[in-house]
């Protein structure tokens, strides 16, 4: 069954050469979320990791884990957290700034969304190097909340991201429906 699910989330997934610039390939999700089926699929077995870690709300990251984070949510019956890049959000913010290859990024969550007895788990859809990953679970502990884990469509397990997550992870899993 769980075969059945992945063949049909990596048939719906298109590898775009050289985009957004030369030597990245770039993995396009937009063919899975026009298809129903595989879109149900896809938040039905994210939602499962969310009741299966206890988390007791969704953080997803701009912009692609808002498109899955927000129905994972609403299917496990959990709130939802957007973290944004810097600058969106207009309440009083925590910002977390991490490196790049070149320069540096900045992302932001409102502080009044993530308490101390709260289990998160964040969400998007590719964890490549897993820099914005860490920093958002660097947001989630500054602010005194728990990690329940880090689920993503698709893990590029060649860019080393998951060794980068790990103390920002502790015990907490990183589970990826495709491994590339
Ligand atoms: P990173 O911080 O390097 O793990 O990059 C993660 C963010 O960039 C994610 O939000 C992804 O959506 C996006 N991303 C990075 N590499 C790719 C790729 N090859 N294809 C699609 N999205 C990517």
């Amino acid at each position: 069954e769980l075969t059945d699910v992945s063949t049909l989330l990596l048939s719906r997934i298109r590898d775009v050469a050289d985009y957004p610039e030369p030597g990245v390939m770039f993995k396009d999700i937009t063919p899975l979320l026009a298809d129903p089926v595989a879109f149900e699929a896809l938040t039905g077995a994210l939602a499962e990791i969310a009741v299966r870690t206890g988390a007791t709300k969704i953080v997803g990251l701009e912009a692609r884990g808002f498109i899955l984070g927000a129905p994972v949510a609403v299917r496990a019956g959990l709130g939802f957290i957007p973290v944004r890049k810097a600058g969106k959000l207009p309440g009083a913010t925590l910002s977390q700034t991490y490196d790049l290859e070149y320069g540096s990024a900045e992302i932001e969550v409102h502080a009044e969304d993530l308490d101390a007895g709260d289990r998160i788990l964040v969400v998007d859809d590719v964890l490549a190097t897993g820099g914005t990953a860490e920093a958002s679970l660097q947001l989630v502990r500054r602010a005194g909340a728990e990690v329940s884990g880090v689920a993503v469509l698709m893990e590029l397990g060649f860019l080393g991201g998951r060794s980068r997550l790990e103390p920002a992870l502790g015990n907490a899993p990183l589970e990826a429906l495709l491994q590339i």
